[in-house]
């Protein structure tokens, strides 16, 4: 371990070694095992025989400084100041001593903040940051997670599940939420609409042209002023003409959708790691609740609870029963949307449950 701490630089989080728990600085690298001892709560031991408590609690994801102070407080008051904010947004506290964790989850609770999401629970839903700090969303990433969550917390305070589920939420096609057990990203369905009044005052046409996946945009002329043309038949609707150029609207609130997948795994535990998969497509954008999307998640969540095996992640468990059981068990069409006949289809990532010609 370093003594002098990392300096900060321009990006990139500070050296987290001195904002540790002394019981965890002390013992870095020296863990032998840990437990659950009820929902929310991690237990570890060290090879020194001293132990620590984790206990985690889930938070609306996007906070005011209110809410961020009465977090701190509560670290304060009953975990001598131990907090941290994990990639989920959860929230942990670390106590050294056992008597102290009773107390620590009733004072979370009192003040409505769940302790769970250990364990086979359904954690906290990861989301990309959306309309907060990036370009090209194409709903809230957010909103989505807040609704999920609000219909689903008992199964982040239970363990309840057959393993953990990791969901995650894209506000776009580029995804750059990642994989999860469940996923729900944007589905765009119509080509940009070209507003060429503003192109050439707005775009760099080059850099805009050299976007595009499918060379589906070329220079083009319209009353008499440099613009852009989109070649219908082959766009992709992916949405990365917008960011460089975003007279090339692209979101729609009819046509941008809300497409669901299913069985992306990161951990190479149990078994490797899995790309997920289009279950669902077509579902609507439909804020500020979204009640189809939620409807469906919490159906495929309930099948999954019922039929799976103790410890399959979602992946494992439609290997096990096949594609066409997860449809008839689900209710889900099969339509369609779930054939990829993109010509360059043939030389992708060769790992999609698509059906190629
Ligand atoms: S998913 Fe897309 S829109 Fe959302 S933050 Fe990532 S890149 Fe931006
Ligand atoms: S949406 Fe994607 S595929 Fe279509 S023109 Fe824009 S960059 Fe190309």
């Amino acid at each position: 371990m370093a003594k002098a701490p990392r300096m900060p630089i321009e990006s990139g989080c500070p050296d987290p070694i001195q904002y540790m728990h002394p019981t965890m600085r002390r013992n870095y690298g020296q863990w032998v095992y840990h437990d659950r001892p009820r929902p929310g709560v991690l237990h570890h031991t060290s090879k020194n025989h001293e132990e620590i408590w984790t206990v985690r609690c889930g938070t609306s994801r996007q906070m005011d400084v209110y809410t961020i102070r009465k977090l701190a407080d509560i670290a304060d008051e009953f975990a001598d100041g131990h907090v941290r904010f994990t990639m989920r947004s959860n929230v942990e506290y670390m106590v050294a001593d056992e008597a102290k964790v009773e107390s620590l989850i009733e004072a979370l609770t009192e003040s409505g903040f769940p302790v769970g999401g250990t364990g086979p629970s359904v954690t906290m839903i990861s989301h990309t940051q959306g309309w907060l700090h990036c370009d090209i969303p194409g709903t809230d990433a957010s909103g989505i997670v807040k609704s999920l969550m609000d219909e689903m917390h008992e199964e982040f305070t239970r363990e309840e599940m057959p393993n953990r589920v990791h969901m995650t939420t894209s506000c776009c096609q580029i995804n750059c939420g990642g994989q999860g057990d469940i996923a729900l990203n944007v589905q765009h369905t119509k080509p940009p609409k070209i507003n060429h009044d503003l192109v050439a005052n707005v775009c760099e046409r080059p850099t805009v042209v050299a976007r595009c996946p499918v060379a589906a945009i070329r220079p083009a002329m319209v009353n008499g002023k440099p613009t852009l043309e989109v070649d219908e038949k082959k766009c992709i609707c992916c949405g990365a003409c917008f960011p460089p150029c975003p007279p090339m609207q692209i979101n729609d609130p009819e046509y941008s959708k809300i497409a669901l997948w299913i069985g992306g795994k990161n951990s190479n535990a149990r078994s490797k790691p899995s790309f997920h998969k289009l279950v669902a497509s077509n579902l609507p954008n439909n804020p500020p609740r979204w009640p189809e999307v939620t409807a469906v998640v919490k159906n495929i969540l309930s099948i999954y609870k019922e039929d799976a095996r103790d410890w399959e992640r979602m992946g494992e468990w439609v290997d096990r029963i096949g594609w066409p059981a997860f449809f008839e068990k689900t209710g889900l069409p099969f339509t369609k949307f779930h054939i990829n006949d993109w010509k360059g289809a043939r030389h992708e990532l060769n790992s999609s449950a698509y059906i190629r010609f």
